[in-house]
């Protein structure tokens, strides 16, 4: 694996990497690395000749200091795991790199998708995301972009992103990578002690919960049980769920393709994870 600091380094590379006719994925991260992350390579390797992995912690998506201060880092044990993977480029710009002295922050139509959910609880997250989401899009120039479902939200910001900016960009969504217990995988999940990753299970299994019992109809009822749930065991709610799962906009329309979403912070860590709940029942 070759790693690369500088942005024109990396950019040359790939660009003569692309007039030898090699198609590259990129797989933008902020390190921690985990299974998750990896199974993100392993699909964009299916799907390229060449995958590009970024780790950078972007400070103009956290809207809180502390998260961004306490965001765990652990460089060498990524760099094995990439390694371990396969991947074939790292890029691992410092901030100066990403954000010129003169970089001025552009503003994207993200449309009422940026001020939903994570967006409401977490204001400017998604224009920090689009920001540098585009930039690295622009350094790298990928055919195709592998992402992840646990940041569902995530998800449809960037194919937003994508259509705004007129990029011809694949998009890949590669399903949420789980522990045993059910918990998503996480860089934050380094933070919570063996008893409070325990706990956290919880919120998936909440997620499982509703999707069992979607067809109830009843879908008020089976969110405020969810909050009650999490709640009880400690948990500090910001959000539990169920919308159009291609708008996020608040729906009990039962024809409509749905998604339930938790937010929830345990232990002053914030943790996001989603589940699909129905196909719709009309196409
Ligand atoms: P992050 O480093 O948290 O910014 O995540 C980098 C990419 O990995 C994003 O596209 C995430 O959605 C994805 N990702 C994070 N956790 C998981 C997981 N448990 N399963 C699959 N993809 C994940």
């Amino acid at each position: 694996m070759i790693i690369f600091r500088k942005v024109a380094d990396v950019a040359d590379y790939l660009s003569m990497q692309r007039k030898e006719g090699h198609t590259v994925a990129f797989v933008p991260t902020m390190g921690a690395l985990h299974q998750g992350h990896i199974s993100l390579i392993e699909e964009a390797k299916k799907g390229a000749q060449l995958v590009v992995c970024s780790i950078f912690i972007n400070p103009v998506q956290f809207n809180n200091k502390e998260d961004f201060a306490k965001y765990p880092v652990t460089t060498e044990r990524d760099i094995e795991l990439l390694t371990g993977a396969q991947c074939d480029v790292l890029f691992m710009p410092v901030r100066e790199e990403v954000y010129s002295k003169d970089y001025v922050a552009r503003h994207y139509d993200l449309g009422p998708l940026e001020f939903l959910l994570e967006g409401e609880h977490r204001p400017g997250h998604f224009q920090g995301v689009a920001q540098v989401v585009d930039k690295l899009l622009d350094i790298m120039q990928p055919d195709s972009l592998y992402i992840g479902q646990k940041d569902y939200q995530q998800c449809l910001v960037i194919k937003q992103l994508l259509g705004v900016t007129g990029r011809q960009t694949t998009v890949h969504i590669v399903p949420t990578k789980r522990e045993a217990s059910g918990l998503a995988m996480s860089s934050r999940n380094l933070r919570l002690s063996d008893q409070q990753l325990k706990k956290a299970a919880l919120i998936s299994e909440v997620l499982r919960e509703l999707k069992d019992n979607v067809q109830s109809g009843n879908l008020q009822q089976l969110i405020a049980n969810a909050t009650d749930r999490l709640n009880a065991a400690g948990f500090i709610v910001n959000y539990v769920a169920i919308a159009n799962a291609q708008t996020l906009q608040p729906t009990a329309n039962m024809d409509e393709p749905l998604v339930a979403l938790v937010a929830a912070s345990l232990n002053g860590v914030r943790l996001i994870d989603n589940e699909v709940l129905n196909p719709p029942s009309k196409s």
